[in-house]
């Protein structure tokens, strides 16, 4: 007789299985269907429980991506926090990226006005903070109200801080609000992808050249890495805008003269602040 193989086997004892099953006495017989349906019954629970343990898994999963631009957002700031802590100490370097967060917030809150889809603000060290649009604003004045916004609403904050140092006579509060007058007359200077690239580049076409000249100027007198960063993403923007902010309707002239009243005004008045908040910061000076 040739070797049994492992499924002939498998038959010939579910053959004899059955043999028996039939001859049995009914007891037996319900014994083993119980013990069937307690098979089953186990594997159902198995099988609902890794269900319940998948479902946990994709409801953990779906919350961790609703979370995700949040944890960007403070594990960046975190980081941001720290490394610039290195440089100016604890409490200046959160209260400096407190000012970058409310001047984030501020484009977010013009954006979702104007009805578009904002990501979370994302940190990055020594560079500030940027926030991703993700559907395009449709004219000129659109993108300048959005990056408008943000400046705005970082010079209203830095006011607070400086107004708290006024009253308080606390160094720490006007050396905030210096910082923060210079970080948003900074993000003004006309050159995308900064601030001031967007407003300007409405009203007037060639502003980015003043822009570059700036930057050219400021990296001669600190050679900031930085600014040589940025001037490699005002050439790629330079490039991206033809293709992508082509169908972005013009300006108006009408909207092109509140857009350079807007924009000179408040670089006048970060002009202005910085000037007194470094003049009380240091009188002799
Ligand atoms: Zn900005």
């Amino acid at each position: 007789m040739p070797p049994e193989t492992p499924l002939q086997r498998l038959r010939r004892l579910e053959a004899e299985d059955a043999a028996r099953g039939a001859k049995a006495p009914g007891g037996a017989r319900a014994g083993k269907t119980l013990a069937a349906g307690g098979g089953v019954a186990l594997a159902l629970a198995k099988g609902k429980f890794a269900l319940m343990f998948l479902f946990g898994q994709f409801k953990f999963i779906f919350l961790a991506f609703k979370l995700l631009p949040f944890l960007g957002t403070v594990f960046t700031m975190i980081l941001s926090a720290r490394l610039y802590a290195s440089l100016y100490g604890a409490s200046l370097a959160w209260g400096l990226v407190m000012l970058i967060l409310v001047h984030e917030l501020g484009h977010g809150a013009v954006a979702r006005r104007l009805g578009l889809r904002v990501g979370a603000p994302i940190f990055i060290p020594f560079f500030g903070a940027a926030i991703s649009l993700k559907s395009m604003p449709r004219s000129a004045h659109d993108h300048a109200v959005i990056a408008y916004g943000g400046p705005l609403a970082g010079t209203a904050a830095s006011l607070v801080c400086a107004a708290i140092g006024l009253l308080s006579h606390e160094r720490y509060w006007l050396a905030l609000a210096h910082t923060g007058f210079f970080l948003n007359l900074f993000n003004l200077i006309p050159v995308e992808p900064l601030d001031g690239g967007r407003v300007a580049s409405g009203f007037s076409p060639r502003s980015w050249i003043i822009g570059a000249v700036l930057l050219a100027g400021m990296f001669f007198v600190t050679h900031a890495p930085q600014l040589l960063l940025i001037a490699g993403l005002a050439l790629f923007s330079g490039f991206r805008r033809r293709a992508t902010l082509g169908p972005m309707a013009p300006m108006t002239d009408e909207e092109k003269s509140l857009w350079t009243v807007r924009y000179f005004g408040l670089c006048f008045v970060l002009g202005a602040a910085m000037y007194f908040s470094h003049r009380l910061l240091d009188p002799a000076a």
